[in-house]
């Protein structure tokens, strides 16, 4: 009698399946599901990870029982959900690295109505480029972590020679009694025959690979697939991969995928921010800028003749953002231009300056003083230092620039 069936519903079949028949269930759905078989079916791509995860589980006995007793929440430390923060907490409570004997035991206790204890889970930030998340890639990280001694199998000695502490019971743990002048004091202490093991055997007993630790060190290497379009913050969770240790559940890895900064490009969801200076001839006359894209292309980018651009329009390229990760598509890329005038004295030729005059839109006559004000005149001077101070930079209108808002960070 099982807890529930969901995972051998995933894979479809009974309980009961022999070995055999979970392997046979899993190659075959696995095969049909196979995201390289259905790339344009998202469905089939989340029913292949509920097959994996099915027969992740299933495949490993120990997994198998834990699941046919307690079902899916035993796996995930009893809160049912199993998302990381519950799995967090968990490890936080119980597993805080001295599990196994000693101070793990105290805490049985409390646990025994939540599912089998598990091992701490190992957490690890992954960092990744954006280029990296443009195209998706797979990076192979090694691993160090405690693995079950294989030549004791976890007992620490050669079978049968290991003994439980007369001195604590096995509890790892002794109550002591101490003389404080009148009263007599007692208190817990991690047991000193058996150094809070609750276990003890001869030296010449001892496993020579553990040295009767149980454990060893072993060194693991996983794929962690960085999903194109993959957003920062995203867990890649490989369950029982991490720590063991005797009595417990394997503990999980969970690699958490963060984004580098990019020299060129800052990412808002699925679209792209880039920063363009022009000159201002180019501005109004028109011209191509070329942008490297993230997957070794060049964007050229025209600009029209007469397009005029301002210092700070935003102006967008359809569908050259990032990748979605579920719907298939693309982002879009946002442009922010900033427009470079010449520098002061450029040209001192009065028929360019009378070039422009006739050219250019003439300026609007506004601010003319009446007939009857005099109008002294007035200097204008270079200012030291950063002639924005008190004007508060480059700050845009919001009404008059809704995607203000969304690139100005772009460039600072
Ligand atoms: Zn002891
Ligand atoms: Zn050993």
């Amino acid at each position: 009698m099982v807890k529930e069936t969901k995972l051998y519903d995933t894979l479809g079949i009974s309980p009961s399946a022999t070995e055999q028949e979970l392997k046979k269930a899993y190659k075959q759905n696995a095969l049909k599901y196979h995201p390289d078989k259905n790339a344009h079916n998202p469905a089939a791509e989340e029913k292949f990870k509920e097959i994996s995860h099915a027969y992740e589980i299933l495949s490993d006995p120990q997994k198998r029982q834990i699941y046919d007793q307690y079902g899916e929440a035993g796996l995930e430390g009893g809160a049912g959900g199993g998302g990381m923060a519950a799995e967090d907490l968990f490890a936080q409570f119980f597993g805080g690295g001295s599990f196994g004997g000693g101070l793990g035991g105290m805490f049985s206790g409390m646990n025994h109505q939540r599912g089998p204890q598990k091992a701490k889970t190992i957490f690890h930030t992954h960092n990744v480029s954006l280029e990296d998340i443009y195209r998706g890639k797979v990076s192979k990280l090694a691993l160090q972590r405690s693995i079950i001694c294989p030549k004791c199998e976890g007992r620490g000695g050669k079978e049968g020679s290991v003994r439980r502490c007369a001195g604590c019971d096995g509890h790892g743990m002794k109550t002591m009694m101490r003389q404080m002048g009148p009263m007599i004091q007692r208190f817990q202490t991690v047991c000193p025959d058996c150094n809070g093991e609750g276990e003890i055997f001869k030296d010449k007993d001892r496993c020579k690979q553990c040295l009767g630790k149980k454990t060893v060190v072993d060194r693991k290497v996983l794929h962690v697939h960085v999903d194109r379009g993959v957003k920062s913050g995203t867990k890649v969770e490989f369950r029982g991969e991490g720590d063991q240790a005797p009595g417990i559940l394997a503990g999980d890895v969970v690699f958490q995928i963060e984004q580098k900064p990019h020299p060129r490009f800052t990412r808002r969801d699925d679209d792209l921010l880039y920063h363009a200076e022009i000159e201002l001839v180019t501005a109004l006359a028109g011209g191509t800028i070329y942008i490297e894209h993230l997957d070794e292309r060049w964007l050229a980018v025209d600009i029209l003749p007469g397009e005029a651009i301002g210092h700070n329009t935003v102006k967008m390229i359809r569908g050259q953002g990032m990748p979605s990760y579920r719907h298939h598509d693309f982002g879009n890329m946002y442009i922010q231009f900033t427009v470079k005038f010449p520098e002061k004295n450029w040209t001192q030729d009065p028929a360019a300056f009378d070039a422009l005059r006739k050219i250019l839109p003439a300026p609007a006559l506004v601010n003319i003083p009446p007939a009857e004000a005099t109008s002294d005149p007035a200097d204008l001077e270079d200012v030291e230092g950063d002639s924005s101070k008190g004007f508060g930079g480059d700050a845009m209108d919001e009404d008059d620039e809704p995607q203000g808002d969304r690139v100005q960070c772009a460039s600072q």
